[in-house]
Parts: structure tokens; sequence; C-alpha cells
């Protein structure tokens, strides 16, 4: 079986251009992801399994689960959507409230993935209750109190792998 990896060759000067492991040259990012489409791999890291965030730091593609493949990223939207729909902003506040100093993470996600009997692996909690506590967060109800894990060189990438809140301190009580 051939393979369909497609990397980013350096732009030119009619834009970004990409080439297949097949032979294939392909015009712009939308040619690659339909190529990537048509041959079974995933349509974000175009087969390559890898992302890359910030230039020189690569990580396991969060599309596809790091396999590189069309059917894991389907399987894995899907897995996106259920997580959207069964973990609320109801049921993390409703997690953070129980919790009277800081917390983390990996605490929160833990306890919604008890919460509803999830067996590890199975949808992707622990971004979602990210994006949750990040919305705590902007709407003032939570404060991140975690430092940054990584700060990236000569960027402006910051990681926080486990980052840790606090609830934000209710005025009048
Ligand atoms: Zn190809
Ligand atoms: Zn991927």
């Amino acid at each position: 079986m051939t393979k369909h990896t497609i990397t980013r060759q350096s732009g030119t000067i009619l834009g970004e251009t990409y080439g297949c492991d097949c032979g294939a040259h392909l015009a712009g990012r939308m040619a690659a992801e339909v190529h990537a489409a048509e041959h079974h791999q995933c349509s974000v890291c175009l087969g390559s399994a890898e992302e890359e965030p910030a230039p020189g730091l690569t990580r396991p593609c969060a599309s596809c689960a790091g396999t590189g493949r069309r059917r894991e990223q389907i399987t894995w939207q899907l897995a996106h959507a259920e997580a959207e729909r069964l973990i609320t902003l109801a049921v993390v506040r409703g997690v953070v409230d129980a919790f009277a100093g800081p917390f983390r993470l990996s605490e929160v996600a833990d306890a919604v993935r008890d919460g509803f009997g999830l067996p590890p692996g199975r949808l992707p909690v622990g971004p979602r209750v990210r994006d949750l506590l990040l919305e705590l967060q902007s709407a003032g109800e939570i404060t991140m109190v975690s430092a940054p894990d990584e700060l990236i060189d000569g960027t402006d990438v910051v990681l926080f792998r486990d980052p840790q809140w606090q609830r934000a301190r209710t005025l009048g009580l």
C-alpha cells in the first residue's frame, strides 16, 4: 500500500505547496486536505500524526489521537461532539464548587469522568473540561493560579500542561 503522508513544502510565489509520499504535488492547503481525505488520512495533520503548535515543537495530532488516520479522526470528532453534549458548564461548575482551595484540570476531569462512569480514553474529557474552565475563567468565576509549565523560546506560546485554578473570592461572604 502506498503511503500518503503529506508534508508542507516551503512557500513559493504561488503560496503554500504540499507534497505527498505518493509523488503528488498539491497546490494549497485545500488540495492537501482533499488528497488526505481521499486516501483515508487525517485532514488536520495530513497523515503525519503530529501537529506543530509552535515551530520546532511537535506533539501527537489531537484530531486523530496521533494515528494520522481519517477513521480515527471521524471517531474522535463524534466523541468530541458527545463530550460537548454530556459535559456542560453546569456539570463543571458543580464539580468546581466542591473544591475549597485550588484545583487542577486533571482533578476536575477525573471527577467528571467518575461522575459519568466513563472509562479513560472513551471521550475527550480533559479538552472539554479545559474549555469550560476557561469559560468560567473569562466569566470571572475562577482564576488561574498556576505558572506555565513551559515557555517556548522565541514565541508567544505558553504551555500549561495541568493548569491550576481557584474559585474567585465571593464578595460579602
Ligand atoms: Zn498521496
Ligand atoms: Zn491527525
